[in-house]
């Protein structure tokens, strides 16, 4: 034999990883008494426990404790009260618990890793060097926030009790990207891990113990489903954190409407991975291998559709077969292992399922001549050619190591093909010309995009979803917003309006012209699609006017008009200020004008109205100014790589706007929204909408472009429901009464919009808290594109 054929040959030793600790850990714990609540370890109070077992052998590891609704209860009553002291601690007081954390969990990396392996089936490169490293670096970076709070989240404050609910594919990671913000941020949390994989958790909550963590401040308890939504149902949790599937997020979203709890929601994923004729396909390839079969697949921002260009698909597609036909499918333990099995036989099957199913609908699935472990939930890796873009494979989150590649002729058709899935959460561009990748980077509904690389994840840098991936970030500064609640000035409780009345208006008094507005939908004054109108009032409850009575169909209209507006959030922010500060120009040459509608319309007495008018035009101003400097930020993370944050616009808002102060609550909700490049469906105060509707001539002289803004009068409580309902609205802003607001949210559920509501309540909108960045976060995403650098 020579040495090539020697070198051919050449056959992987098995490489073993001692396990020799985590089964002793294992052996000596009393899992019974896995509750960690209020500092100490407790049985489930109603005695029952769930089994955790094994994936790569089926064999049982641990009888677990299986917390109800009684011992979330008691979790939550421990979390509020070790609240007060916590929050009012130092942020130093609490950036030195968080490091303890982190140095802490250092000191037990092997153990952790190891644990996680065994649990979870994922092959123990992964937990070592990916999994249980960053989970470290969240806790030390966190501390640093800790300390920076006052002077970086100016008028914030902790937000409370947090409940957080994880899945079982990053059971330590997930945990780190939960606790560490909310500790620093000042909140308690009471923490569920998936029922899958409970063990790193356990082993945590003692590494808390160990690091001073004050009684109560985490909580950690066990169980499945019911343990989730009593954690997520309880009155005393003031913000629910979940990560999981799509399908528990919109049960989540559902359940908390109208609770006024901060929700965000990391949720599936069908990402594209993007491969262009120019990119360097090799490293492409073992881009794709991490992107689509690390984890087994289990990952929700996994590459899991493979796009690549025509001329170059077919060489491709050979290099993917040849490079996983290499794959190495065996125990997570080995140190050379790539693929390990999947966390569960529910897993296992539901995989097998969707693969059939897809074959079934015209995919042809390739799997690499390898045998599988004789025990254990193991998958061979799965390729999927085909495929067309209905397919089930090319829709589904399959969450297991199966790949459906698709091919494109040219950019456009790969952002089209890249952007047809009801998720967003991230994807991966492959292309030398980073020109290009940079010009496609911006166009894909993604939260995360990476550049000639994939899974590129760092505490510093928000990671979270467009669309159906949920909403909210974790990770770095727009990641502690959401342990935060900021002071907005908080008006009265708005009162329900009897539906269906029309206001008690006596006839006009014969000086004034009749006028009837009509709505403003795609650049132009619309009749409404019912041809009825509504009569509104003085303030002194004679007839000031008509309105349009808008409906579900001019909705409709409104959204279209919208969303076909390109020019708005395609302008530059330079562009989208100067309108902006036209507006104001134009509006303050028609001043008095609109004073005299509030006189006659609210009743404000003349100053009042001349303030009203005064601040609204201060107010465009303001968020004229505000457009091209509320800018994202570029990040540094540990490696050879920079993270570009950018702002862009949600896309479709709808705003709903309240009844006080209707000119200047109007142009305090609109403004900020068209500042940072959103298209607008503003429906105004119901009993007030003549303010608005004199705003078209002003908004005609203004420059804005034709869909840019677009209002439809009429009843607040059902056209809220409309635009909560529509799957082509991206963000709501509902100040309404508390039963539109709730309702709002809870139909929000078709897409997962973004929802934002005053819970029932107006604000003062002539307080300058009423205005700037609390606003303008609202209306964007913050998208990070991640771009490597070097030879
Ligand atoms: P899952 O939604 O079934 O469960 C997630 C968690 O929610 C578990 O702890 C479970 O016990 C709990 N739960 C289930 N029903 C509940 C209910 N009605 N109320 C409250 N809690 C409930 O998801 P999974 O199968 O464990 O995890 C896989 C999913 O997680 C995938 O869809 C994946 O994409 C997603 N995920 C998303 C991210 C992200 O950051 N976007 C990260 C990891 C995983």
């Amino acid at each position: 034999m020579n040495i090539l054929e020697r070198y051919h040959a050449m056959e992987y030793g098995p490489a073993p990883e001692a396990r020799n600790e985590a089964d002793a850990w294992l052996a000596g714990r009393d899992f019974s008494k896995a509750l960690f609540i209020d500092g100490a370890w407790k049985a489930a109070a109603g005695g029952r426990t769930f089994e955790t077992s094994e994936p790569s052998s089926g064999k049982l590891l641990a009888k677990v404790s299986d917390a109800g609704a009684a011992d979330i209860d008691a979790a939550v009553v421990a979390a509020a009260k070790a609240l007060p002291k916590w929050s009012a601690s130092s942020g130093y007081a609490r950036a030195k618990v968080l490091y303890a954390i982190g140095r802490a969990m250092q000191r037990h990396q092997r153990l952790f890793a190891v644990l996680e392996s065994i649990d979870n089936g994922k092959p123990i490169r992964e937990s070592r060097d990916i999994d249980v490293p960053l989970a470290i670096r969240h806790f030390i970076h966190h501390a640093g926030w800790a300390q920076t709070l006052e002077k970086d989240f100016p008028n914030h404050k902790p937000v409370g009790v947090v409940g957080q609910v994880i899945p079982w594919n990053f059971p330590l990671l997930m945990l780190a990207w939960k606790i560490a913000p909310a500790l620093a941020a000042g909140c308690t949390v009471v923490l569920k891990p998936a029922e899958f994989t409970p063990l790193t958790a356990i082993l945590f909550a003692e590494i808390c113990e160990r690091a001073g963590v004050p009684k109560g401040v985490v909580n950690i308890v066990q169980g499945g489903p019911e343990a989730g939504a009593a954690i997520v149902n309880h009155p005393g949790v003031q913000k629910i954190a979940f990560t999981g599937s799509s399908e528990v997020g919109k049960i989540i979203r559902k359940a908390t409407a109208g609770s006024g709890k901060k929700l965000s929601l990391e949720l599936g994923g069908k990402s594209a991975f993007i491969v262009f004729e120019d990119a360097d396909l090799d490293s492409a390839v073992e881009g794709l291998v991490d992107g689509i079969w690390f984890n087994q697949g289990q990952v929700c921002c996994a590459g899991s559709r493979l796009l690549v260009q025509e001329g170059v698909a077919e060489a491709f597609i050979a290099k993917i077969k040849v490079r996983m036909s290499r794959l190495r499918v065996g125990s997570p333990l080995d140190k050379n292992t790539d693929i390990g099995p999947l966390v569960d036989r529910t897993q296992l099957n539901r995989v097998k399922g969707l693969i059939a199913e897809g074959a079934k609908q015209g995919a042809v699935c390739w799997q690499p001549d390898a045998a599988l472990p004789s025990s254990g939930y193991y998958h061979l890796p799965t390729l999927a050619t085909g495929v067309s873009p209905a397919n089930i494979l090319a829709q589904e989150e399959v969450f297991g190591p199966v790949l459906a590649t698709m091919s494109f002729r040219n950019t456009e058709e790969a952002i089209e093909l890249g952007n047809n899935t009801r998720y967003g959460l991230a994807a991966s561009v492959w292309s030398e010309n980073i020109n290009l990748a940079l010009h496609v980077a911006p166009q894909l509904k993604a939260g995360v995009v990476w550049i000639n690389g994939t899974n590129m994840f760092d505490a510093a840098c928000g990671f979270g979803g467009y669309r159906e991936s949920g909403f909210g970030r974790e990770g770095g500064r727009e990641g502690m917003f959401e342990y935060l609640a900021v002071k907005l000035p908080v008006g009265p409780v708005i009162k329900p309006t009897a539906s269906g009345s029309a206001q008690p208006v006596e006839q006009a008094d014969g000086t004034a012209i009749d006028r009837t507005a009509k709505l403003f939908i795609g650049g132009k004054q619309a009749r409404p699609d019912g041809n009825y109108s509504l009569a509104i009032a003085t303030a002194k409850g004679k007839l000031a006017g008509e309105v349009g009575l808008g409906n579900r169909k001019d909705i409709r209209d409104a959204v279209a008009a919208a969303r076909a507006c390109k020019a708005w959030p395609e302008a530059t922010a330079f562009n989208r200020s100067q309108v902006l500060y036209y507006l104001a120009e134009n509006l303050s040459g028609r001043a008095d004008e609109f004073a005299a509608r509030l006189v006659q319309l609210t009743g404000a007495t003349g100053k009042a109205a001349r303030e009203e008018v005064e601040l609204s035009i201060e107010r465009l101003f303001l968020y004229a100014g505000l457009t091209d400097k509320f800018e994202g930020r570029v990040h540094q993370p540990p490696a050879r790589v920079v993270t570009l944050a950018l702002h862009e616009p949600v896309g479709v808002v709808g705003i709903v706007a309240p009844d006080n102060q209707p000119l200047l609550n109007f142009i305090s909700l609109v403004a900020p929204a068209l500042a940072m490049g959103n298209t607008v469906v503003a429906v105004p105060s119901e009993r007030h909408p003549l303010l608005a509707t004199d705003l078209y001539q002003v908004i005609e002289y203004s420059d804005l472009p034709a869909g840019a803004i677009n209002i439809v009068t009429g009843r607040s409580a059902e056209l809220a429901g409309v635009l909560a309902k529509h799957d082509d609205v991206d963000g709501l802003w509902v100040f309404a009464d508390a039963g539109i607001c709730a309702k709002a949210e809870a139909d929000s559920i078709g897409n997962l919009k973004r929802v934002w509501t005053g819970n029932g309540r107006t604000l003062d909108w002539t307080s300058s808290e009423a205005a700037g960045e609390p606003f303008l976060r609202r209306a964007i995403e913050v998208k990070n594109v991640w771009v490597p650098y070097g030879d």
